[in-house]
């Protein structure tokens, strides 16, 4: 039982038992029992996760979905797909990219991580600046309740919707209900893409220009950040031409017809140039564009690798406050003495923020715990969020209350007790202690 009793965070709490249920009769006969006996029921998807959302903090049984992962149908002319949620997200792509479509809100652990898990986080990836979060391709969800009663939501439900239940279910953490059916959108998959790397000799030479593209009225689909340290991280792991230690990067990629793509490039080359910046190149190459995602698809799993303690948050700024938050973030690293590597989606103001350390004390945990608090407050300062896409999980239970107003926790608590009566949902997560 011990690899279902952690996630991404090494958090770890052995489940009491685990059960692999291969349909939603099963997962509502598990759940029917843990009502009837009230013991916690936690599921559980890729394991993927960066917040403890799938640790059972509170023992009792584990449902892994892994046995639930069956595509059960693409439809290339309603642009719409129905999965099982323990469905690995790359296998979902690989899928429908056979039919000219895409599914574009794939996270950059696509290879590991589940829909289900997709949806419970509302994750979203490199291209969501453009094209958006999970949510925003939710067509229909299938969800057992904490009572083990079935709901169908969307265009899954026979029934008229009073109101389509299939939001409140996104973003939830496994809290609300076991999801055991998807309906989801995909789209076409483009003609032309464009992708641009620019480099810089300083970090607010990189995020204002990431600023300036934001308030340009373009819309790339992927504006993504990464800063010295990360850069540097990166050298030591892979042979990646294009890159220089010292520098950090932004990364652009444009996708559309290709009159308007070759017009949208220009811009991004003229504000980059506007910054100085140490390199510059673009590429319709679809071999070198692959290279360089899977660079930064690989930059989280390589910091893991290169450090004892790996500690990532992720917050979100609205995007014209990055520049303040990069050198904030400066700022809080010089003050601690710390390793802090940030990167990720700078496009939608999200950054992921990891403190680093090769010397695991309990001085040094104490110091990047407190190091992180003053990320959070910084980030709520700034009018921001405490987590982009990775939930809130047990991670940041703390903060979570800083940032909601009592009225709004007292809603979503009344919510909670209409999915879940008796609490046996994903206990001590989200606000729970
Ligand atoms: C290298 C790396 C890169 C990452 N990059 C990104 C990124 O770009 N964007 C992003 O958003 N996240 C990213 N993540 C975080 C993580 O992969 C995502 O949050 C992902 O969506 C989690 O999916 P999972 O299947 O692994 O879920 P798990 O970790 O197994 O579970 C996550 C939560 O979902 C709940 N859950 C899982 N399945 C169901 C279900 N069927 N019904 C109800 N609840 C369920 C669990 O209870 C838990 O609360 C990254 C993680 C890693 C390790």
């Amino acid at each position: 039982m011990a690899p279902y009793g952690s996630d991404s965070t090494k958090i770890f709490h052995p489940p009491e038992l685990v059960v692999l249920p291969s349909s939603v009769e099963q997962v509502c006969q598990i759940v029917k029992l843990a009502y009837g006996l009230r013991f916690p029921v936690v599921c559980r998807g890729g394991g993927s996760g960066f917040a403890g959302g799938a640790v059972p903090v509170s023992g009792g049984v584990v449902i892994s979905m892994e046995k639930m992962n069956r595509i059960i149908e693409v439809n290339p002319d309603g642009y719409s797909a129905i999965v099982e949620p323990g469905v690995i997200t790359q296998d979902l792509t690989l899928e429908v990219e056979k039919q000219g479509l895409t599914y574009p809100p794939e996270p950059s652990s696509r290879d590991v991580s589940t829909i289900g898990g997709n949806l419970a986080h509302n994750s979203g990836g490199l291209k969501s600046r453009k094209y958006g979060v999970t949510k925003d391709y939710l067509l229909g969800i299938e969800l057992v309740t904490g009572r083990g009663e079935t709901l169908r939501t969307g265009c899954l439900s026979d029934d008229e919707d009073f109101c389509d239940l299939t939001s409140i279910i996104a973003g939830s953490e496994g809290t609300l209900g076991i999801v055991t059916k998807i309906a989801l959108r995909l789209v076409r998959k483009p003609k032309t893409v464009s992708t641009i790397l620019v480099t810089y000799d300083e970090p607010l030479k990189a995020a204002k220009t990431i600023a300036e593209i934001n308030t340009s009225g373009l819309s790339p689909t992927i504006l993504e950040y990464i800063d010295v340290d990360t850069m540097n991280c990166i050298l030591e792991k892979f042979d990646f031409p294009f890159f220089k230690r010292g520098d950090s990067a932004v990364l652009v990629e444009l996708d559309g017809n290709a009159k308007q793509v070759r017009s949208d490039t220009h811009q991004i080359e003229r504000i980059s140039r506007n910054y100085s910046p140490s390199f510059y190149r673009q590429t319709n190459s679809e071999q070198t564009r692959e290279k360089l995602w899977d660079v930064r698809r690989s930059i989280s799993p390589a910091l893991e690798e290169l450090f004892l303690i790996k500690i990532s948050e992720d917050v979100c700024v609205p995007p014209s406050k990055l520049p303040e938050l990069v050198e904030r973030i400066r700022r809080l690293g010089a003050k601690y003495d710390l390793k802090i590597a940030s990167f990720g989606h700078a496009g939608d103001g999200n950054l992921h923020v990891n403190f680093l350390t090769n010397r695991d004390t309990a001085a040094q945990r104490r110091k990047i715990k407190r190091a992180v608090g003053e990320l959070f407050d910084m980030t709520l300062a700034l009018r921001g969020t405490i987590s982009g896409e990775h939930g809130v999980g047990i991670s940041k239970r703390k903060y979570f209350k800083k940032q909601i107003r009592p009225a709004e926790l007292k809603l979503m608590k009344s919510l909670k007790s209409a999915f879940d009566p008796r609490g046996i949902l994903n206990p001590g997560k989200i606000w729970e202690e």
